[in-house]
């Protein structure tokens, strides 16, 4: 099992075909549990991906349609039932706070959730920890909807060979590394002279929008894109007038963001499996970088760090 991966739950809009459940994605990333847009029947998608409700540490709702939503109040009554014993963070606009209150509270249950909150009113950070800071930037689509950046800090490679030559071995180099510097054999060292620079790895989540500069900034230099293409080319018109994107515009804004890999997801109920490679030749047309189009249970690694200095 990787450290840092998507597994994709399901990849449909709107609605579910036989076979693509509704949207929803669990990025794991070391000890954290993102679960992203739990369409419905993500609860059951979970069990046969192999991800448990006690690995979800945040939620992250770019807007309230039902196909980003409806699992919600499943996921939630399970994290319940199973006692997850941590806080689990919950990120959604907060204008539709209505909406989110009546999810959670949608049936019955006994309520053991220790939920916090984080309504996104606006363009900016929202959470983080030692391993990455979230930030959430507004899209266009019909109704309020948010897309997350996710970015871990950029920190620094020891190198052993150089470790060796400076004669640094054991607690010393994690001293080295908290405080800067350290004196061994009587001279100073420094953790630029043992290590090189290592670049934050950056995850993208844009759903449900048109072509807008938020769209863009969100994919900035993202390691892993994942971007709605509800529509193929030839539906452009559809795309526009609902607030989606097109598989072609998909590979646009990766291109133009600098981003390394794009997985495409949230496909209109007209497209089966014999449009994926149209729907992937699309965005490869306008982006030189690897698409991959997300299926049902797939499990894609984060890719690896970019080259220090490296584009
Ligand atoms: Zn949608």
């Amino acid at each position: 099992m990787a450290n840092r991966e998507l597994v994709i739950l399901g990849t449909a809009s709107q609605a579910p075909t036989r076979s693509r459940n509704h949207n929803g994605y669990f990025l794991r990333w070391d000890d954290e549990g993102l679960l992203f847009d739990p369409g419905e029947g993500t609860q059951r998608q979970m069990l046969f991906a192999g991800v448990t409700a006690s690995q979800v540490t945040r939620i992250c709702i770019t807007h309230f349609h039902g196909d980003h939503c409806l699992g919600l109040p499943g996921v939630l009554q399970r994290m319940s039932l199973d006692q997850v014993a941590h806080v689990v963070e919950v990120c959604y606009p907060a204008e539709s706070r209505e909406v989110f209150g009546r999810l959670r509270h949608a049936s019955l249950f006994r309520d053991r959730l220790q939920l916090r909150e984080r309504p996104v009113s606006q363009d900016g950070p929202i959470t983080g920890g030692a391993l990455f800071r979230l930030e959430a930037r507004a899209l266009s689509h019909s109704v309020p909807t948010f897309g997350y950046q996710l970015t871990e800090p950029d920190g620094r490679r020891m190198l052993p060979e150089k470790l060796n030559v400076f004669g640094v071995t054991g607690p010393d180099i994690g001293r080295l590394q908290r405080e800067g510097l350290l004196v061994a054999d009587g001279r100073t060292v420094t953790v630029e002279q043992v290590s090189e620079p290592r670049p934050g790895q950056r995850f993208a989540f844009i759903m449900d929008t048109r072509l807008c500069d938020a769209v863009f900034i969100l994919a900035d230099r993202a390691d892993m894109l994942v971007c709605e293409s509800t529509f193929a080319n030839a539906e452009a018109a559809l795309a526009r007038d609902y607030g989606h994107l097109t598989a072609g515009q998909a590979g646009q804004v990766a291109a133009q963001s600098g981003a390394r890999l794009l997985v495409l997801t949230h496909f209109s109920q007209r497209y089966e499996s014999g449009d994926d490679e149209r729907l992937v030749g699309e965005a490869a047309s306008a982006f030189g970088g690897k698409v991959v189009l997300a299926r049902d249970l797939d499990r894609i690694p984060v890719p690896s760090r970019r080259p220090a200095g490296g584009p």
